[in-house]
């Protein structure tokens, strides 16, 4: 992994042609600080300012986690695009997430009706519709509910797709798109051969993982064993990113 400002990293923001390049974005820890709980989301005006001004010039999509209804708002702007629950809700998979939805009423039954933590409320369930959010920040004890989670998840054998994250545990249909696969389908239907993507989170690897020579990954953080070309320190050099890319064009 190597640090973005950095001559190689340069360099490499350098070659994106923006009418070439798709600029893709996860929305919280990477275009709004980290919160607390998912309703807080920081938003930072900087950042989100600079992204507007980047979408003038060239296409630029937000793919997060969150509901598409509930990102929105948190934007302030239309992108070129949005992707939510983690890039299954789009224009083209409207089947695929009624496929979700219907599965996800069937967790949640199972997993209320077993819910093992009616004394702590600093673990609970987060409806996304079509993805199911288990968050357990403000647990009395972190690391024994996310046990008890995933052994909650394996007794009730959910046939989900499991992906951690930060305090958070994450259900989704195991076939349905995630973030690197609708990263890829965007691309595709908009024409074009490159794109960058930054984002924070274990989510964030599937696009990470693809290892595509045209799609310039970044985290936001360094971290081992992350699979992304480079990393930004913190999320506050994100608007430094934007501002760099609309400046450049
Ligand atoms: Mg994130």
């Amino acid at each position: 992994m190597k640090y973005l400002f950095s001559r190689s990293g340069l360099a490499a923001l350098a070659e994106l042609d923006p009418d070439r390049t798709l600029f893709a974005f996860d929305f919280d820890g990477t275009l709004a600080a980290e919160t607390r709980l998912p309703d807080e989301a920081r938003t930072d005006i900087t950042c989100l300012n600079a992204l507007k001004k980047l979408s003038r010039k060239a296409h630029v999509s937000v793919i997060s986690g969150r509901r598409l209804q509930d990102l929105r708002p948190k934007l302030g702007f239309r992108p070129a695009s949005t992707l939510g629950n983690h890039g299954l809700e789009s224009p083209w998979s409207k089947k695929t997430e009624q496929q979700a939805s219907r599965q996800v009423n069937h967790w949640l039954e199972a997993l209320h009706e077993a819910w093992p933590f009616a004394r702590d409320r600093g673990v609970f369930i987060e409806n996304k519709r079509s993805s199911i959010s288990l968050h357990y920040r403000l647990a009395k004890n972190p690391a024994r509910a996310r046990r008890r989670l995933l052994k909650l998840i394996e007794e009730l054998n959910l046939r989900a797709r499991i992906v951690g994250g930060k305090f958070v545990i994450n259900l989704t249909l195991p076939k349905a798109p995630h973030k690197g696969t609708a990263l890829l389908q965007l691309m595709k239907r908009q024409k074009v051969k490159r794109a960058l993507f930054a984002g924070d989170d274990v989510t964030d690897e599937d696009v990470f993982r693809l290892r595509k020579k045209n799609i310039l990954t970044i985290r936001v953080g360094r971290k081992a064993g992350s699979a992304a070309q480079f990393y930004l320190r913190d999320q506050k050099e994100m608007a430094r990113l934007l501002r760099h890319l609309s400046l450049s064009f």
